[in-house]
């Protein structure tokens, strides 16, 4: 398969489609990223590195981060996570109330905001040093011991998270976070403010494509764990827009509001796509764009 010149023809298309979607005004620190920023990287299991555009450039992956949590604590907790959040698509908003409400406080999946954020309270309950020991597993599965986040986002969504803190404080009145919230909530803005490349989103992803294990060799989960968190993407990654990007792409995902997207196609390749214009449903709109016309020119979809 020809990846690079597939590259280069999807970014030529991208190039001529309508600039349709805006920036996150959500946090203030995003709201200032150039619009038009637009890059791919595709990574194959051989370890073969295809970029385009702006791949190189660092991004805020914002809910992209909710795989790497809820990984981490699937592998500590294991089977018993799902007591405390479920999985299920949520047919609603990332950061909707209402279903919390109905659900007695167990939300619908992980990567909702509020399912983020009863994984946050089990790593806290889980870790010595919450922060750290999280960022230090993100460098070790993905091989990149620059990877980082970045306080000045953190504080600019902390600043404006009212929305995330009433849901904490929904869930907490549920009996569904153990930790003080603030600290939930502190922990919950960092992880949504790690930064990386397309590059380094798509190394950091290859486990799941991987059967679980990383490049270097790593077995973070199992084969059947893994597979329940690549179906989870699958269901979930793109919250009430789940079923529209399987129609398209056909493959497990995840996005953030950031404008970043991770898909992958187990065996065979990890690719992320970055274009900050968010389409209504919090997605963006020309990486879903791209990742629909690659599965389109190789055939390559899990369907
Ligand atoms: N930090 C963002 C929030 O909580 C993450 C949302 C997203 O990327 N969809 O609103």
């Amino acid at each position: 398969m020809d990846y690079l010149t597939i590259l280069e023809d999807i970014y030529k298309e991208s190039q001529g489609q309508p600039k349709i979607g805006l920036v996150s005004t959500s946090i203030p620190e995003l709201s200032i990223i150039n619009p038009d920023k637009f890059g791919i990287h595709l990574l194959t299991m051989n370890g073969q590195d295809f970029s385009i555009g702006d791949a190189s450039e660092k991004f805020s992956i914002q809910s992209v981060s909710k795989v790497l949590s809820l990984t981490l604590a699937f592998s500590i907790v294991g089977e018993k996570i799902w007591e405390r959040v479920g999985v299920e698509p949520s047919g609603n908003p990332f950061n909707s109330l209402v279903q919390l409400e109905y659900e007695k406080g167990i939300p619908r999946n992980p990567f909702i905001n509020a399912g983020a954020l009863v994984i946050a309270d089990v790593l806290i309950s889980e870790l010595k040093n919450p922060k750290q020991d999280f960022i230090e597993f993100i460098r070790e599965v993905s091989g990149n011991p620059t990877i980082d986040f970045n306080p000045e986002v953190a504080n600019s969504e902390k600043n404006a998270g009212f929305r995330n803190a009433a849901l904490a404080n929904f869930l907490k009145s549920f009996g569904n976070i153990k930790n003080d919230i603030n600290e939930v909530l502190d922990f919950y803005f960092y992880q949504c403010s790690i930064e990386m490349t397309c590059k380094e989103l798509a190394h950091a992803f290859y486990f799941f494509a991987n059967e679980g294990k990383t490049e270097a060799g790593k077995q973070v989960l199992n084969t059947s764990q893994v597979k329940r968190l690549n179906a989870l993407m699958q269901t979930c990654g793109f919250y009430d827009e789940s079923g529209e990007f399987t129609y398209r792409v056909g493959l497990p995902g995840k996005s953030g509001i950031g404008g970043g997207i991770v898909a992958l196609y187990p065996k065979n390749f990890v690719v992320a796509s970055w274009s900050p214009r968010l389409n209504e449903k919090g997605n963006s709109e020309l990486g879903m764009f791209a990742l629909e016309q690659l599965t389109t020119k190789t055939g390559m979809s899990i369907f």
